[in-house]
């Protein structure tokens, strides 16, 4: 996004990562795609680094690697398939299961919950911020992005990273953020029905946001086809909160602040949108037949 505004790429640009979203929109706005943003989806972002920078740090060869996922998503199982998710030189995710089964793997299993011990992940590439716990909730792409661009940008550090334009259940939500005088209009779709909405004004060529967040499933991920299908609206909004208070609580709340991403780009990448980020972060997108 910075260097679309900064070099007058193409706007509004869209968001990536939701794979649902982007099944849709090669489907059904194929002459829009270069709307998209380029960059991969965490899942495929961080099996293309096992299988590389992971792989090279730890002294594995990446051969040996077989690479596995834990997501809220049936999307993602495609787009794990999709012959362009090997730039590692090897397929980068693996296998894909679902959170769902893999409660049904537990329950086959037996009673495992009581038996095991909270820990950390592990390092490499086990740290996280509050900015990636947020994806999980429609706007928390948005907002996360957010608290990155506006430091960045304005060099100032943000006197509160809460975002809350951005939160919540509504269909569109919608944003603006001062970036020392430059004013960016932010636009949240929670759902596929919203996303047409907002599409048909970019087809259009009258939408008026900069930056728009897409994501396929009402109410983010949280609500996703492969998780355990929430009861009531009342059940997405306790994993809402779950988020939030999972955010607020942890000591780094923004990307840019991630010790082992700064490690990654200082080691291995170099430069955010150099040649090796380019090779291994981001993709492009096809126009796909209905
Ligand atoms: S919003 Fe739905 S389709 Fe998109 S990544 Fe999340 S679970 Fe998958």
């Amino acid at each position: 996004m910075l260097k679309r505004l900064k070099e007058g790429g193409t706007l509004p640009m869209l968001t990536s990562c939701s794979p649902g979203w982007i099944n849709f929109c090669e489907t059904f706005y194929p002459d829009q795609l270069d709307h998209l943003s380029t960059c991969k989806s965490p899942q495929q972002m961080f099996g293309s680094l096992v299988k590389t920078y992971w792989a090279q740090k730890m002294g594995v060869d990446p051969s040996k690697i077989y690479s596995v996922s834990i997501m809220p998503c049936t999307a993602k199982k495609f787009e794990a398939a999709r012959p362009e998710m090997n730039s590692s030189g090897y397929r980068d995710v693996d296998l894909v299961l679902t959170t769902r089964e893999v409660g049904k793997l537990f329950r086959i299993g037996g009673p495992i919950w009581d038996k095991m011990e909270p820990s950390q992940f592990d390092s490499l590439m086990g740290a996280y911020t509050g900015a990636a716990v947020i994806f999980g909730a429609s706007g928390g792409v948005m907002e996360a992005a957010l608290r990155t661009v506006y430091e960045v940008v304005t060099g100032k550090t943000l006197a509160d990273v809460n975002f809350t334009g951005v939160r919540g259940f509504e269909s569109i939500k919608e944003a603006s953020v001062d970036l020392d005088g430059t004013v960016v209009k932010v636009a949240v779709a929670n759902s596929l029905g919203a996303a047409r909405k907002i599409m048909d004004e970019v087809k259009a060529g009258t939408s008026p946001y900069h930056f728009i967040e897409v994501m396929c499933c009402p109410g983010g991920c949280i609500g996703g086809g492969g998780q355990t299908i929430p009861s009531t609206i009342a059940k997405k909004v306790e994993r809402i909160h779950a988020i939030y208070d999972e955010d607020a609580g942890l000591p780094l709340r923004k990307s840019h602040e991630n010790p082992e991403v700064k490690a990654l780009y200082d080691d291995f990448l170099h430069e955010p949108l150099g040649h090796k980020s380019h090779e291994l972060l981001h993709t492009h997108y096809h126009p796909t037949g209905k």
